[in-house]
């Protein structure tokens, strides 16, 4: 189901959103991506998202967000700040409070701006860890209120909303990107590429999920 169409990727060059790339190469005709530069954690976070770009061929936009740094003291943002898994419902520390509601809208002005019609972003619903702007009706909501706010039928695409962990890998495997995101992707907090630190929130989800897509996999294959 390629469409003839131009599509932006919300892109960090982590797992989700690396997946996402290749979703969206596989069903749209022009792809380009969208990184965030909000001074985070490690700075390798955006040499490694400009990599994949590079080898994947897409045009890459890294755009200046260091105000949000500014605004939300957080572990993701703030060396000082150790990254901790929220406890009782409480969010964890790596909370930057309305970051995707931001990204989303600066998404939609560089689509709007390059003549994408589609915005894609690996926010999921599924491994909610306390992030609102990550959840299926904010999305849908923010999607309409794009449209609204620069009169054009933008469509934001999650495909990952519904997904855990392991179906997430499952979805990389699908696309012939498993060993790819395995191997070149940075999803630990401890900014360790590829399997990572092993002892993060960040690397304990993605490992965990990757086991169990694995063992899966083996079953299936026998
Ligand atoms: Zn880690």
């Amino acid at each position: 189901m390629m469409k003839n169409e131009k599509a932006v990727v919300v892109f960090s060059g982590g797992q989700d959103s690396t997946t996402c790339l290749f979703w969206a190469k596989e069903h749209f005709k022009e792809v380009e991506a969208v990184t965030f530069n909000y001074n985070q954690r490690h700075s390798l976070e955006i040499e490694c998202a400009t990599n994949i770009a590079r080898e994947l061929g897409v045009k890459h936009h890294i755009l200046d967000m260091s105000l949000l740094n500014q605004l939300a003291p957080s572990a993701l943002t703030r060396t000082d700040i150790a990254v901790s898994e929220g406890e009782n419902g409480d969010l964890p520390s790596t909370f930057v409070p309305g970051r995707n509601l931001i990204f989303l809208s600066f998404a939609g002005i560089l689509a709007h701006q390059i003549g994408a019609k589609h915005i894609i972003t690996g926010v999921c619903e599924t491994d909610f860890s306390g992030y609102p702007d990550c959840r299926d009706a904010f999305v849908k909501a923010l999607n309409v209120t794009l449209n609204l706010s620069m009169d054009k039928p933008f469509v934001i695409h999650t495909p990952l909303m519904w997904l855990d962990k392991a179906q997430t890998w499952g979805l990389a495997d699908e696309l012939g990107a498993l060993d790819f995101v395995r191997q070149k992707t940075l999803t630990c907090y401890n900014g360790v590429i590829a399997d990572g630190c092993g002892e993060c929130p960040a690397c304990k989800l993605r490992n965990q999920g990757l086991e169990k897509y694995l063992t899966t996999r083996e079953k299936v294959d026998k």
